[in-house]
């Protein structure tokens, strides 16, 4: 018998239950089984006599061993039936059974005079200690019990904790063959437990002792193969070969007319993508960098890396809106040389695009840069050798890998941005097969962006204080939640806030915009906002990413509570991008759930994104974070990568020099 084997060929389960635990919680196999770690364990305690029973018992799990005195029916006042028995100890004092169902099969299973050794959580009825519904304990019934999170499905079919413990027993029973999949020297080293007692621990345990050495066991396994795997496939990446782009003379050129001195975090980071893009290795490297830490300027030098070596860029944007600033921005920064860029988007005509496909093949264009309109099959470069993706978060892993496999036979190197920050173990684990260079410092004079916290009862203090910041010609956004973009109700909670915010402003230019509008609808309103003709934006968190408009001073964000805190963390970055001083207002109401209530805190008082995002992790849980982040890549079973990080430091050490990494 092996791991691999079926459910149903162990013959302890039926087809049909067979069939529900692979539908309902994906067990097919013998590992599969296996693997189904408990979400609990409750350790039953053993009371050795009567006379030990005490206050401070009541609410435990004990097991106990008496003689049954008597067993018989009470009928109550209002006719109902329960079962009463006496169990007694040679003290002579007594412990309290009662039964309310089942009472003609339970009474057949209980002898008077006979000696039981029952469990059931110990209370208190009718001022006696009292087990009700007890269980009968047999010799080798284990002392710590097992629990497992099932369906109601499931447990309609008799699939139910007490059923699976006795699977697992009749599980180990069988001659099951369970290899070891982590090296001998290090389960010698760590002094771990087998794979087999381990399995056998977490589900049939037999002491407290024995079964944290199971579970760490089974951690020290999961992180490391975990971590394995991760080690091998960026080692696959970063054996495949790339250009050499050793020739840096745009960049030389471009060091003597910076339009800004660079933060030494950017020129660390610069570095480091160099090093990379001149190794022979093919790069692929994720940039972090909080919201206005200055990303663009470095995916631009490393553009020019790109060009000094005659390779052409392509850079990927999520939005029209934010290709257009992109367009804009490099266009400017790369005046002063001879480098051809073009814009490619959705609403790009098709003669023009046909233009920019013959530019892009015959090599006149160094740099395009583009929405997913870019992933076209169509389009053939001369020579692309490097990919930059902003914001990537947006993007999906397949449109990712896609972009930097268009054409040849080298692929080309690939720099990928995010500005939301997460920590580094996190990072480490959701970003296998990237390195990662991370900018930690803003440049500097930028002002500190005052964050407020509003209730509602305060709206119209809120309002005059827009109306001052639009009196001095800045302007303002307002965000509201959408939790699913083509929900009715929140379209409506929009629709109402646009009429109180025409109202409140009379006169005032206003854009709206919201995930359920067309995106040529919604990239000519963002437009119109950006460019200074309306002045007030209200929008849902479709303007979350990237949308740089200087002039934006204030974001006032509705029912604050109801936003993550890395969304609430992005939104405020889309103010204080100029040299006014800015302001992020949190709208809500009164009553705020415990949790809300820290967020808005946390957003009160710090404004670095990587705080943010630690206070994030602790909050909700690494999981949660990595969910959002569509990851997909871990999945952990039992280990906890903020409870078990120094295991995953050992691990990582160790696995460092297994492969002389
Ligand atoms: P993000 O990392 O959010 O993409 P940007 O690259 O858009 O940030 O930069 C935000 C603003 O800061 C831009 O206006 C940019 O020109 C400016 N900036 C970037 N680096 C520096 C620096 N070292 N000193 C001063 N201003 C800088
Ligand atoms: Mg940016």
């Amino acid at each position: 018998m092996n791991l691999d084997d079926t459910l149903y060929s162990l013959n302890c389960f039926d087809m049909m239950k067979s069939k529900l635990l692979a539908s309902e919680l994906k067990i097919k196999t013998v590992k599969d089984l296996l693997e189904y770690y408990p979400y609990k364990h409750v350790e039953q305690i053993k009371i050795d006599s009567l006379s030990d029973i005490s206050p401070k018992y009541v609410g435990s799990v004990i097991i106990i061993t008496g003689v049954l005195k008597a067993i018989d029916i009470v009928t109550t006042s209002k006719k109902k039936k329960y079962l009463q028995g006496i169990l007694l100890s040679s003290s002579q004092k007594q412990l309290q059974l009662i039964w309310f169902k089942r009472l003609d099969s339970i009474i057949k299973l209980y002898q008077s005079n006979c000696t039981y050794t029952i469990s059931g959580e110990l209370s208190v009825f009718k001022d006696k200690y009292t087990i009700v519904h007890p269980t009968i304990i047999k010799n080798d019934s284990p002392v710590i019990l097992s629990f497992y999170s099932l369906t109601d499905k499931l447990k309609k079919r008799g699939i139910n904790d007490t059923f699976l413990r006795q699977m697992y027993q009749k599980v180990f029973e069988l001659d099951i063959d369970i290899p070891e999949n982590i090296p001998q020297e290090l389960c010698f080293k760590y002094k771990l437990m087998s794979r087999y007692e381990a399995f056998k621990e977490i589900h049939i345990p037999s002491s407290s002792k024995t079964l944290s050495l199971a579970k760490r066991r089974l951690k020290f396994e999961e992180l490391f193969l975990m971590q394995y795997k991760m080690y091998k496939s960026k080692l696959s990446y970063s054996n495949s070969i790339g250009y050499v782009m050793s020739d840096v003379s745009l960049v030389k050129r471009f060091y003597e007319h910076l339009p800004f001195q660079l933060t030494n975090a950017q020129k660390r980071v610069i570095k480091e993508i160099y090093h990379d893009m001149m190794s022979g290795h093919r790069m692929n490297r994720l940039l972090q960098g909080d919201v206005g830490s200055g990303k663009t300027i470095v995916a631009f030098i490393s553009m020019l890396v790109a060009i000094s070596n005659g390779y052409q860029v392509a850079m990927m944007v999520p939005t029209e809106v934010l290709a257009e600033q992109h367009y804009k921005k490099i266009s400017e920064l790369s005046k002063q040389f001879d480098i051809t860029t073009v814009l490619l988007t959705g609403s790009t005509t098709s003669s023009q695009r046909n233009q920019i496909s013959e530019f892009l093949y015959s090599g006149i264009i160094n740099i395009i840069i583009g929405t997913h309109a870019l992933l076209n099959d169509s389009l053939q470069y001369k020579k692309l050798g490097l990919v930059i993706i902003d914001e990537q978060h947006k993007f999906g892993v397949t449109q990712r890998a896609k972009l930097s496999a268009i054409n040849g036979s080298l692929q080309p190197h690939t720099l990928i941005m995010t500005a939301t920050p997460i920590p580094r173990t996190l990072a480490m684990t959701m970003y296998v097969e990237y390195d990662i260079s991370t900018i930690d410092e803003l440049p500097n004079g930028r002002k500190q962006i005052k964050t407020v916290h509003f209730y509602e009862s305060n709206r119209l203090r809120m309002f005059g204080f827009v109306q001052q910041q639009l009196d001095l010609g800045h302007q303002v956004y307002f965000v509201y939640p959408l939790i699913d973009e083509s929900d009715k109700i929140n379209i409506k909670n929009l629709m109402d806030g646009y009429e109180a915010i025409s109202r409140a402003f009379p006169g005032m230019a206003i854009s709206i915009v919201h995930g359920a509008m067309n995106p040529k609808d919604k990239d000519f309103e963002m437009n119109r906002f950006s460019v200074g003709e309306t002045k007030i934006m209200i929008a849902t968190t479709v303007i979350e990413v990237g949308i740089d408009v200087p002039n934006a001073t204030v974001m006032v964000i509705e029912n604050a509570d109801r936003f993550g805190l890395a969304q609430l963390h992005q939104l405020r970055g889309r103010v204080g991008r100029g040299s006014n001083e800015s302001y992020c207002i949190l709208m809500t109401d009164m009553k705020l759930s415990k949790q809300s209530r820290e967020r808005i805190n946390a957003m009160v008082k710090y404004s670095d994104g990587f705080t943010i995002s630690n206070i994030d992790m602790k909050l909700r849980g690494a999981g949660d974070i990595m969910g959002e982040a569509q990851s997909g890549y871990v999945n952990l079973k039992i280990a906890d990568i903020n409870e078990d990080y120094e295991m995953m430091k050992v691990i990582k050490e160790e696995i460092k020099k297994i492969t002389q990494y």
